[in-house]
């Protein structure tokens, strides 16, 4: 079994009928990133850059923040690297940046919120972003998006700052743009922001949250915190469908998509990015390559169309993980 694994760490991520998706690694830190690539990863598919914020008492300056995009950017050798703007808030809180007490954590001044309010902040962060772009292949995305004027004042702020360091005579790298999916209006709204950005990533972490209304960290909820219920893996189909009709790439890089429950859904539902902990890569890698495509698009067609809970999904999975061959 371990030899297997290993077998598929440099290998790309392909189903039993050749249809090939990309598997990439969540991490917190620069540090995490040769063990992503030993666990075979493809690309990094979330950087949480709140990390440097959260790990001292003051903001990070732009040229740490630039060595640090740097370094992954170098040590990923050109292979895809998301890296999100800070988005703290919520269950990532920064005492020095925020009012000490809000109502609503979950649902207060955080994320994009937070670097839309203080420009300062966010223009520093694009700027040693921007300038980390000419070391590797660089994406940029914003976490929270719950409307499209924040995508576009955020967009704004990221043009204005790519005039500023392509004046200072700096060499840049291409950028993509894209946002987090994890509040439902920008589920709802998916076409039209998938027309403005270059990819979109599902945080299912949030957007379960969101949708069922329960707190992602308490436990006395947690029983309804369902990634396998259908209205989940509805909101979750429209959002894929969105990106395909924009031709733009579907990601997901919330919990979920390490799942081995849910995996052969999303394979079914056609996602294309796949971004989880860097120990899942290698199972989920061994698990795509024996599923049939035709079979789990069939499955994600049933879950999509005949159930009305989660159990009755995750029956369905079981069964046609465990039966069918
Ligand atoms: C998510 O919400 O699914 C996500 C990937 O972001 P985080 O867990 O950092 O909130
Ligand atoms: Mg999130």
């Amino acid at each position: 079994q371990k030899a297997l694994l290993e077998k598929l760490t440099a290998r790309r991520t392909v189903s039993n009928d050749g249809k090939e998706t990309l598997l990439a690694a969540n991490i917190s830190s620069d540090d995490e990133v040769e063990f992503a690539i030993q666990h075979g990863a493809e690309a990094i598919g979330l950087f949480r850059t709140e990390f440097l914020y959260m790990s001292t008492d003051k903001l990070p300056t732009e040229e740490e923040q630039f060595t640090i995009y740097k370094h992954i950017l170098e040590l990923m050798n050109n292979r895809p690297v998301t890296i999100r703007t800070a988005d703290i808030g919520g269950d990532k809180p920064v005492p020095y940046l925020q009012a000490p007490k809000q109502a609503n954590p979950f649902l207060g001044y955080r994320a994009i919120r937070l670097s839309l309010d203080r420009e300062d902040i966010f223009r520093t962060q694009l700027r040693a972003l921007i300038r980390a772009s000419a070391f590797g292949k660089l994406s940029i995305m914003f976490p929270m998006i719950a409307t499209i004027e924040e995508l576009r004042q955020a967009k704004t702020v990221f043009n204005e700052e790519m005039a500023k360091v392509k004046s200072d005579g700096l060499k840049v790298g291409e950028i993509k743009i894209g946002i987090m999916v994890e509040v439902p209006s920008t589920v709802i709204l998916a076409d039209q922001f998938a027309a403005e950005v270059d990819f979109m990533s599902i945080g299912t972490n949030d957007l379960i949250q969101y949708t069922m209304a329960a707190d992602r960290g308490n436990e006395k909820v947690a029983y309804l915190y369902q990634p396998h219920n259908p209205a989940v893996l509805r909101m979750i189909k429209m959002v894929i469908d969105a990106c395909h009709r924009n031709s733009i790439p579907a990601c997901m890089c919330g919990e979920m998509a390490g799942d081995q429950l849910a995996i052969p859904i999303l394979l079914g539902m056609e996602l294309d990015e796949y971004s989880m902990s860097a120990r899942q890569i290698l199972p989920s890698r061994s698990l795509i390559s024996t599923l049939d495509s035709d079979k789990m698009v069939a499955l994600a067609n049933r879950t999509l169309s005949f159930y009305s809970t989660s159990s009755e999904v995750v029956k369905d999975v079981k069964r046609t993980l465990y039966d069918d061959h």
